[in-house]
This record gives C-alpha cells, structure tokens and sequence, in this order.
C-alpha cells in the first residue's frame, strides 16, 4: 500500500462542495503529519473538468480525473464502482470524503465492496505510536470516541461539516498535474432530471452567516425582530427545534442534531440555551455570539461573545448599530 492520501472532491455545476475545501485542508495536515502524498480524486462527466482544474491549484500531488458515462450524472452505483476501481488499482492509504448527504449515501457501499474499514465523521486525527487515530463524536455528541483502522488495506474516512477550516486550504507554487483516468463503472439509477429545490428551501449548510432564534423569543410574531437583524447582517435565519416544532419557520432551518449541520463565519444565538442536540449541529462555528437572559446559560460555555440580557432589547440595539456601521 502507498501512502497517498487521496481527497474525493464533491461537486455541483463544475465547483466543489463547501466541504469538500475542509477535506483537501485536512488532507494537506495529514500528508505533513504523516510524510504522506495528498491528491484530490475528481469524479464525473464532462463539467467536472473544471473542478479537476481548480484542484490543479491546490498544494497536492495530483490531482485524478476520473471520467465515464456512467458517472456524468452522480449516482451511489456509479461512484462506487468507479472508486473501487480507482483505490484497488492504486492502493492510497486513505481516503477522505466530505460527510454530506452523497457520501453517507455512497461510502459505506464502497467500503463494502472493497473490504475496507470506515471512519465516518471524524472531527480530528492525531498520529499516535505509529498509528492514525480519528476522533468522531458518538450518542448525539454526548461522547467523543477514539478510533484507529485495523488491517492493512485503505481506510475511507468521512469528515465532519466544520471540523477542518477550509482557509487553511494550501494553494499550489506550480499546478499539480491532472491525471486522467476513465472508468467504465456503470450508474445503478437513470437520473431523469435535476432541478434547482423550491426557493423556500434553505440550505444552511453553505451560509456563511446565521441568526438562530430558540424558545427564548417566545411567540412567532416576535420573529420580526430576528429578520431585522438577519437582513442587516446579510444572514440566513436558523432556529432550534422548539421553534420549528411550534410551526413558527419551515422545519429546513433546525439546526442540531435531527436538524441540519452548519459551519457559518458568525453564528448568532437568540434566546437559545445550548442543549446538547442543538450545540452538535453548530459548534463548527468559526465564531459565536450568544444573546441570552440567563448568565448561567450552557450556550455561554461555547460562545465567543456573549451578552447576558434580554433580547428584546439587545437584539434591536445590535440591528441599529449594524445598520449604523454599514452606512457610515
Ligand atoms: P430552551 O432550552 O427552552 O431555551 C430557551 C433559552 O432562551 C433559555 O436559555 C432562556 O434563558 C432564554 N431566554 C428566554 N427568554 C429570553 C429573552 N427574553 N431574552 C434572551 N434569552 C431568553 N434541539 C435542537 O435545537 N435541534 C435539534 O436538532 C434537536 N434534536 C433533538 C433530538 C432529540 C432526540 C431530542 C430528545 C431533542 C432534540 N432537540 C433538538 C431538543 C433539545 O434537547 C432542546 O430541547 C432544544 O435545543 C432547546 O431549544 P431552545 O434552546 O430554543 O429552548
């Protein structure tokens, strides 16, 4: 076995997944920590070409095109076996995937086929006598638990949304050479279509900043307040499940454990006090801001600022000195 450690890039519309940035950041650390190879492993038709390209520029060691009819279209059937082929054929030491809704869908197929150990949604790895050992969180995050692969063979490793930060991404002195390889793994489903979801849907997971209200705002109609704030702020507006559970927003904006993952720039909390199965779902926040009337509050535990007051006041106060600060 090499000790490449390959990044399988996830992608849309010829640019990769969010995520997918995160991976190749951890991929470029665990190459140092390990002396190993990092190279992104690009899969799909003809538009993903330039995903190939943009890689190219990335600090790897090449980057695997990995092109056939049968993966113009993403379909489970279709990346597995063309990955299969690709990691039988070349033997990488591991292989990281972004932990989106593609991947939970295809990689425990692959890893089936190739008799291969599985790591899914590691949040860190450390190199530890001798051996690579993931953390991932278990029980809705109540435990972390440390795992290490047995055997020899690849191990395929999932990474949580936000557990990397995708500014640390490396960028390339020289472009790293594309190496094109076709496959003739066939797609397991007919994709008849893709459409763009109803714009009502939201996808959290890709803002880059989020107001999240909890319970703390207390009725729907104090909802006006959040909005003003999110608008000034250019935010998407999130909420913990209490809030959608009272049909107060659409039930796409949970965030926490049986609601989204997000890993925004700024994530505002409203009047949310930072229950387990919410925290799970947001602690890849770069930085938080917690407004909450209770100091004893466990978002405060989390939080980078906090304001201990009641939002009804501070929420507006804060809405003017945005508006404030971008007018002048
Ligand atoms: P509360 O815990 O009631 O907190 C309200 C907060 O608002 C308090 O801290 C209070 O001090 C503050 N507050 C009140 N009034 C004001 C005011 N005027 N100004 C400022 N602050 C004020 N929860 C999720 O969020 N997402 C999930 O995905 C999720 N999944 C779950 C899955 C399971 C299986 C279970 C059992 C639970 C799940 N939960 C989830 C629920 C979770 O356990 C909590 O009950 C929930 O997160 C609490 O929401 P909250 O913080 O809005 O409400």
């Amino acid at each position: 076995m090499g000790n490449a450690i390959w990044i399988v890039l996830e992608h849309r519309q010829g640019k990769p997944h969010r995520m997918a940035l995160e991976a190749v950041a951890a991929g470029q650390e665990l190459a140092r920590v390990t002396g190993g190879t990092a190279e992104a492993v690009v899969v799909g038709g003809a538009e993903a070409r330039a995903v190939a390209d943009q890689a190219a520029g990335w600090q790897l060691g090449a980057v695997r095109f990995v092109a056939g009819e049968g993966v113009a279209h993403y379909t489970p059937g279709g990346y597995a076996g063309a990955l299969a082929e690709a990691v039988e054929a070349d033997r990488p030491a591991v292989v990281l995937f972004p932990h989106t809704y593609q991947s939970v869908e295809y990689v425990p197929r692959l890893a089936q086929a190739l008799g291969a150990a599985l790591v899914p949604e590691a949040v860190s790895f450390e190199q530890r006598d001798g051996r690579l050992v993931w953390r991932r969180p278990v029980l809705g995050g109540k435990l972390v638990a440390e795992v290490a692969a047995r055997g020899e063979g690849p191990v395929l490793v999932t990474l949580q949304s936000g557990a990397f930060a995708a500014d640390q991404l490396a960028a390339a002195a020289e472009p790293a050479p594309i190496l094109e390889q076709s496959t003739t793994a066939a797609a397991d489903r007919e994709v008849l279509g893709v459409e763009e979801a109803a714009e009502q849907q939201v996808d959290l997971s890709q803002a880059p900043v989020i107001v999240a209200v909890g319970r703390g705002v207390g009725k729907q109609e104090n909802l006006v307040l959040v909005r003003e704030l999110a608008e000034a702020l250019g935010a998407e507006i999130g909420a913990s499940r209490p809030v959608i559970d009272s049909g107060w927003l659409e039930r796409e904006r949970q965030i926490g454990s049986s609601g989204q993952t997000v890993a925004p720039r700024l994530y505002v909390a409203l009047g949310i006090s930072g229950a387990i199965q919410h925290v799970v779902g947001m602690k890849g926040s770069q930085v938080v801001v917690a407004i909450n009337k209770d100091p004893g509050a466990p978002i405060f535990a989390i939080a980078d600022y906090g304001v201990v007051g009641d939002l009804h006041e501070v929420v507006p106060a804060l809405t003017a000195a945005v508006r404030e600060a971008k007018a002048g």
